[in-house]
């Protein structure tokens, strides 16, 4: 147990913490650091990232990761592996439990906690990540130009996915595991009039096939018939969800229905005084490396201006 209480503990270390963790180690509140389960966040298992501002020849997730790090170690952060099993928020200073039984107590948290996409399950899904097949097409999509592509899924992510990708695909073809578009009829419609877009439905991935190096196609299979085609093809682009991170605040934080934490707006603010959160644990619209570190920034300024205030 380390009965001291913080200033400041940042749990989540993707784009958001670190950028929390820089600006508040820098206003002297030596922020205190909690890994979770996947130090580094989403941007681990991308590729290269070419449109992060700064890096004109385009810098690899995991090394743009790294250095967040090393700037905010620079400037005092203390960084703590493990997991937050238990938040109690009702009183302060707020009280975090890790995994092992270690409790941490502090007088304002920031929640950096992020989002995962949702991913099929299947097991060449895995061995093709990275190799073809992505979860975003913002980040991924211009690797793929001229090539032929599935976009897998019926809501309005999908949607957006595929008419994303037309601008470098010879052709996106949307797989869908129903006859109806969960999408809104707008982008729907927009989907149905691009020349560069077919649909697939009542069809799910049984398998995703390739040499080992690359995705060279999927194995599909008729929810209806049960009967199993093999469609050629250079990518899988997965937008069937995403789930923040946010379970473990249940009761405490409030949440919009899909689990994103709600924030004031122009603000970080939760409905718990002295509880910020930023990064895509409360923002669906963007879900950008680039909006994360600005909304962690934001949520270091807030903080500082609510212990400021407690003073
Ligand atoms: P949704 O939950 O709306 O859609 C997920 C889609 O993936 C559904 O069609 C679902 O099928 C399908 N799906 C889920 N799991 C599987 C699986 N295991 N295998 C195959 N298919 C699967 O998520 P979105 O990310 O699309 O949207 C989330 C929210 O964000 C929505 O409110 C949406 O409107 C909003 N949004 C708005 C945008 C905009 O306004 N421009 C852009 C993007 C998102 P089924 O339909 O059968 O359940």
């Amino acid at each position: 147990m380390d009965s001291a209480v913080r200033d400041i503990i940042i749990m989540g270390t993707g784009p958001a913490g670190y950028t929390a963790a820089i600006y508040s180690g820098r206003a002297n509140l030596k922020p205190l650091v909690i890994d979770g389960f996947q130090p580094g966040g989403q941007l681990m298992i991308t590729t290269e990232i070419e449109n992060f501002p700064g890096f004109p020849e385009g810098i690899r997730g995991p090394e743009l990761m790294g250095k967040m790090r090393d700037q905010a170690t620079k400037f005092g952060a203390e960084f703590v592996s493990g997991s937050v099993t238990e938040v109690d928020l009702s009183r302060s200073p707020f009280c975090l439990t890790l995994e092992d039984g270690r409790e941490y107590f502090t007088r304002s948290l920031i929640i950096a906690t992020g989002a995962n996409a949702k991913w099929l399950g299947i097991e060449s899904e895995n061995r093709y990540r990275g190799k073809g097949v992505s979860a975003c097409a913002t980040c991924d999509g211009f690797f793929f130009r001229d090539c032929n592509i599935v976009v897998v899924g019926g809501g309005d992510t999908a949607m957006e996915e595929a008419l994303y990708l037309t601008k470098f695909a010879s052709h996106v073809t949307l797989i869908h595991r129903r006859e109806e578009f969960r999408a809104s009829k707008i982008m729907t419609l927009r989907t149905r009039k691009n020349a560069k877009i077919s649909t697939m439905v009542n069809q799910v991935i049984d398998e995703i096939l390739g040499d080992g190096l690359k995705v060279t196609g999927i194995r599909l299979k008729n929810v209806q018939t049960g009967e199993l085609t093999i469609h050629p093809c250079d990518g899988v682009f997965l937008a069937i969800g995403h789930e923040p991170n946010s379970k473990l605040f249940n009761g405490q934080i409030d949440t919009d229905d899909y689990g994103y934490i709600l924030t004031k707006k122009s603000s970080t603010e939760t409905n718990v005084p002295g509880v910020f959160a930023c990064g895509d644990v409360q923002d669906f619209t963007y879900r950008q490396a680039v909006t994360a570190v600005g909304t962690g920034c934001m949520a270091a300024v807030d903080a500082e201006r609510f212990l400021e205030s407690m003073r």
